[in-house]
């Protein structure tokens, strides 16, 4: 056991809340340790629907501050991250005999208007019969309404908040399980293990963050050793992924008649993804798979609406996580609040403890935030809110210039193919540079491991981004999985073992 300076703040959890919190406290002159029990973004932040948007649906819920919030943050958030967020266009579709046409008019009526919209277009109205988006529905559906929100990259956002704040000089470490969290007057001891070696160590903070996502309440009894906490209601969500169903950019939004509504999105060029579910959850989150209800409810959703019906045998991938939200008493999973509640506890000569319940992706920022303003009721003031005009990892570039960016790389680098120029521009916008250094040439970017997932972009993610194993790279911090064999995976996981040793080898 080794001893460790104190830390004004420890943060429990690497997603994107924990991450999140820790950009923006070691921003303003914090000193941030931060500790993930497993990869970045491994629990509910890289299995969401990956839609920066309002919650047009929570609408129906009078959650207008949380929509308000949300639908503020949507252009503020492709400023700061033009590679892995960008507008998305939504249709939906009129459907006789569920909601009113006025009802939904209403509702993107006050989409359009609360919320600061300035870049994004405006609601219209489609005539699916001549509308390329009527194209692979069912003739019935005639009408549809056309909407903005945004789509972001889940897991990447995670990654890059992490990465900016360790740039800015917080400690992040993944893999590292807080084990136990006790108080000493004014200072917490909270003790750590690597989940690889077994090894512990103890480090002494200020205060505590507890953004262990869905395990937030386990968090407060089992390490801090509060007893009979209950503030969050697990709901499990699963998604599908099938071959792309249909070749319009728009996404679409279909109402559901038990009164639930899923999404079908473009992804990663070839796929289209749909989700999600609402099902209460209990046990470990790390164990949520999706069941065979979820998947019949999903494909019956769908084919609702498909001229050709979307069957079990189209699925290429699934995944599924579950939601800490904030236990409001609803009576139904899908009517719990999507908003956060941040309690405390603490204080006046007690080392204070700050917990997150519930939230989503759209507003980590305003909910870090938030955060930072109770951590600094606490600490003092040292700075003010700084994230709303800073650009993350690689997105110092202008929000509607991602094209133009490709373009750079391209001419930068003449020999990249121009799918593999705007596939590495998605993922790591102007850090592209950075992985490519000063390859010449296809084979300068060491071996491919298939689908163009070249070992110099293996080697970026372990050395700047925390990527450990295989499934790191192929499911988090790439969607390269979609694509590997299951050999191709294995090789990669071979090789990465091989750096990892390495790298465990260097540092000792
Ligand atoms: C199906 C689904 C769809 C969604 N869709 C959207 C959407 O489209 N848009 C949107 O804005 N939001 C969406 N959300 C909500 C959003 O994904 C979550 O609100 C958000 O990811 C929660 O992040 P978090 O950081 O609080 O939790 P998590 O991402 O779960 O992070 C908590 C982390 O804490 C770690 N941890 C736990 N205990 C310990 C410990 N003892 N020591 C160290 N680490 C620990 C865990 O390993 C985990 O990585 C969706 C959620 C789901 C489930």
């Amino acid at each position: 056991m080794s001893a460790s300076p104190i830390h004004d703040i420890f943060v429990i959890g690497g997603g994107i809340n924990g991450c999140g919190v820790a950009r923006d406290a070691v921003g303003r002159g914090f000193s941030v340790f931060l500790a993930e029990m497993n990869d970045l973004a491994s629990g509910t932040s890289s299995g969401s629907t990956k839609l920066i948007h309002g919650g047009l649906r929570y609408l129906e819920f009078y959650e207008f501050r949380l929509v308000r919030e949300a639908l503020m943050e949507r252009e503020i958030l492709w400023k700061n991250a033009p590679h892995i967020i960008w507008p998305m266009r939504f249709v939906l579709p009129y459907a006789k005999g569920l909601r009113p046409a006025w009802l939904i008019r209403l509702g993107l009526f006050l989409y359009d208007h609360i919320g600061g919209r300035k870049l994004l277009p405006a609601t219209r109205t489609l005539d699916m019969a001549n509308d390329p988006a009527g194209k692979p529905l069912k003739p019935l559906f005639r009408k549809a309404f056309e909407y903005s929100d945004g789509w972001v990259n889940d897991a990447r956002l995670v990654a890059l908040n992490a990465r900016d704040a360790a740039d800015r000089g917080a400690t992040i470490r993944t893999r590292t399980k807080v084990v136990d969290a006790r108080r000493e007057g004014e200072f917490w001891t909270v003790r750590l293990q690597n989940t690889q070696t077994g090894d512990t160590e103890e480090v002494k903070a200020r205060l505590l963050v507890n953004a262990a996502g869905p395990w937030v309440d386990h968090v407060l009894s089992a390490t801090v050793g509060l007893n009979d906490v209950h503030n969050v209601r697990l709901v499990q969500g699963s998604h599908i992924v099938i071959s792309k169903k249909f070749d319009d950019p728009r996404a679409y939004f279909f109402q559901n008649k038990d009164g639930r509504i899923i999404f079908a999105i473009p992804y990663e060029e070839e796929f289209t993804l749909i989700g999600t579910t609402d099902q209460d959850f209990s046990g470990d989150p790390r164990d949520v798979k999706i069941s065979d209800a979820e998947i019949d409810y999903l494909c019956a959703a769908a084919s609702e609406y498909f001229a050709q019906p979307v069957k079990r045998s189209d699925i290429v991938w699934t995944y599924s996580a579950v939601r800490p939200l904030y236990d409001d008493g609803a009576s139904k999973a899908q009517e719990a609040t999507r908003d956060y509640v941040l309690k405390t506890d603490g204080g006046e000569g007690t080392a204070p403890i700050v917990n997150t319940f519930g939230g989503k992706i759209t507003t980590y920022r305003r909910l870090s935030e938030s955060m930072l303003e109770k951590i600094e009721g606490f600490l003092g003031k040292r700075g003010k809110p700084w994230t709303a005009n800073a650009p993350l990892p690689g997105g110092d570039f202008p929000a509607s210039g991602f094209d133009a960016e490709v373009a750079k790389l391209k001419t930068a680098y003449p020999f990249l193919d121009a799918r593999l120029a705007r596939r590495l521009t998605r993922l790591y916008g102007t850090r592209a540079r950075m992985l490519l250094g000063l390859a010449r040439s296809n084979a300068d970017l060491g071996r491919n491991f298939g689908a163009d997932l070249y070992e110099a972009e293996v080697r970026y993610l372990v050395q700047n981004e925390w990527a450990m194993t295989a499934e790191d790279v192929l499911w988090r911090r790439t969607k390269r999985g979609l694509q590997l064999s299951r050999e191709q995976a294995a090789a990669l996981d071979e090789f990465m073992r091989g750096i990892s040793r390495r790298h465990v080898a260097a540092a000792e």
